[in-house]
């Protein structure tokens, strides 16, 4: 997503020769399909950091961990070192998924009401609302589990994009823009992201010394640097005392965080969450991400009901909103069986009737016994406040093994406050978060505590085969973006790519639906008569995902146009 097509002003070249040219965008596709490995990342450079570690022999987790690496450099107001990140991995040798949870965790000072009463906005852009980094520990994870190369070795092509620079795009242009009156708060930031006092002018190279730097450093003394080392004792010192530029007037919260924080760091490999849906199996990211048990439970409402429409994909969607804000988060004793039974989910398709149910939905009670229609009694929790960015990507290799990763610094641009010297942003995910007073919530803050997180890397499988992956960014989006494509595969038999293509519209248990300009005009009418009201969304997701076509064919599916476009890449368009 680094890269726009200018369009040539071809009479205005020749009669003003002196301009020098600017950067030569180079060529991303959205859809590719092949054979030896598959990635589609939203970035042009993260997909050929993928491909080339394929090529070279590496797997897909190797080829993945790398690509992040990329992001990092590339979409860093998507994702980088200090933020977090879920995987869920399909390990073709062992004929099993995995999950690792890379999320970030609350300095052990956090109590449950240590946000109550900040603004929203005030959390964001503070040193308050920056988790302890889960990212390094997850690659690093990932690797010694899966991988067959180093850490060190992983990090190469990040080192050469960050050192060498990428082409500003559009879209990295119009993200700084939209932060830089945040960013000139920070000295650090202001230095590296507002060169000049401005966002970098779209063609020209940005290049990130400091996190080169970093980087390297990072491949030379591996993890601990980050848990317990100087890179984390930096980042403390960060956090408590951010780097306000002189004369900003703005209400800096300084964080929690110690370095027995960092030092007590671990990221997990968790049970994925599974449902079975139209004979195959789907499987998730379980607690503290709510993308499998929402994604999973209205999978299976939708199987419970006789049809399966653009209504029946909005109200499966606002009932599993309801239980998700009810009964997820990380705590434990999350009734993830009973939220992804058969029984519950045909107690909750009862509710789905001809016309938009009323607003709020109330959760359902996931008992383990069920009843033909019950009235659900309890009280919806209300929908948090979620930034709609982070980046998802989907890599496969020629033994079979494919990753869907989703990896965030939460808001774009994190908290805003870049670490002095090291070339990066940390991230806010902490504003994830219920802020409260919200007594019975299972998302209040705690000591150590995970805040629930939307992001759903899906992998599906037919009779043991991987058929199909998908993730997306979006907040809780994420969820109605992965559930919307899997039902424009499954139930209305679109091609993937047009299924990613497809308009869209989002329904989290809201009084309105959010929907793309392209959605209302095909289908506002028909729902409207259902009694669905909606408001616009400009941008919904930026997906990512593959299917297996059989005999070692894949595609690979990146948005055509959201977020100015993905890449998607194979080893080798044909069977060598
Ligand atoms: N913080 C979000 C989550 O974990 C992801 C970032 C986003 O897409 O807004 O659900």
């Amino acid at each position: 997503m680094r890269r726009v097509i200018v369009p040539a002003a071809t009479a205005l070249v020749l009669l003003v020769p002196a301009a020098p040219a600017p950067a030569k965008p180079p060529q991303k596709v959205p859809v590719a399909e092949g054979y030896g490995g598959a990635v589609a990342t939203v970035d042009l450079d993260a997909s050929r950091a993928a491909v080339s570690v394929l090529r070279k022999g590496g797997n897909a987790m190797d080829a993945a961990v790398a690509a992040g690496a990329v992001l990092g450099v590339t979409e860093p107001y998507s994702s980088g070192l200090a933020g977090g990140g879920f995987m869920v991995y399909y390990d073709a040798g062992k004929r099993k998924v995995f999950t690792i949870d890379g999320r970030e965790t609350a300095p052990r000072a956090m109590t449950p009401t240590t946000l109550e009463g900040i603004p929203f906005e005030e959390g964001v852009t503070s040193g308050l609302s920056a988790g302890v980094p889960g990212t390094v520990a997850n690659w690093d994870l990932a690797l010694r589990r899966f991988g067959t190369i180093s850490l060190a070795k992983a990090l190469r092509p990040a080192i050469d994009v960050a050192s060498k620079g990428f082409v500003v795009d559009q879209t990295f242009h119009d993200q700084t823009a939209a932060n830089a009156d945040r960013f000139k708060d920070f000295t650090s930031t202001a230095e590296l992201y507002l060169p000049n006092g401005a966002p970098p002018p779209v063609g020209s190279t940005f290049r990130n010394p400091d996190l080169a730097a970093t980087y390297r450093e990072l491949a030379r003394r591996g993890p601990r640097w980050l848990y317990g080392g100087r890179l984390g004792k930096e980042i403390v010192a960060t956090v408590k005392r951010p780097p306000v530029t002189p004369g900003s007037t703005r209400n800096v919260r300084p964080g929690l965080m110690e370095l027995s924080d960092l030092r007590a760091y671990r990221a997990l490999l968790r049970e994925p969450t599974k449902v079975s849906y139209r004979g195959m199996d789907v499987y998730g990211m379980a607690p503290p991400s709510s993308g499998g048990s929402t994604v999973g439970e209205a999978l299976n409402i939708l199987e419970a009901l006789p049809e399966v429409g653009l209504h029946e994909y909005l109200e499966a969607s606002r009932l599993a909103f309801a239980d998700r804000g009810a009964y997820v988060g990380d705590i434990p004793g999350v009734p993830l069986k009973q939220l992804l039974s058969d029984g519950f989910a045909k107690e909750r398709a009862c509710q789905v009737g001809d016309a938009a149910m009323a607003h709020p939905a109330a959760p359902g009670d996931p008992d383990g016994s069920y009843e033909p229609c019950p009235r659900p009694t309890g009280s919806a929790a209300p929908v948090a406040k979620e930034g709609p960015e982070t980046t998802h990507m989907v890599v496969a290799d020629r033994w079979g093994n494919v990753v869907a990763y989703n990896l965030t610094i939460e808001s774009t641009g994190g908290n805003g406050i870049v670490v002095p010297g090291r070339g990066v942003l940390l991230n806010n995910e902490l504003t994830d978060f219920t802020f409260g007073p919200a007594p019975d919530d299972p998302n209040l803050p705690g000591p150590g505590k995970r805040p629930r997180s939307s992001m759903a890397p899906t992998l599906v499988f037919d009779h043991g085969r991987p058929v199909l992956a998908a993730g997306s960014p979006g907040g809780s989006t994420i969820i109605t973006t992965v559930l919307q494509i899997l039902v424009n595969r499954y139930e209305f038999g679109m091609s993937l790519p047009d299924a990613l293509a497809a308009p869209r519209a989002t329904q989290r248990n809201t009084e309105q639906t959010q929907a793309e300009q392209a959605f209302l005009d095909e289908h506002r009418a028909e729902l409207e008569a259902k009694g669905h009201a909606f408001a616009l969304n400009p941008e919904i997701g930026a997906a990512t995902a593959l299917e297996f076509l059989g005999r070692g064919r894949v595609q690979a599916v990146a948005e055509p146009s959201r977020r100015g476009g993905g890449s998607a890449m194979v080893v080798d368009p044909a069977r060598r």
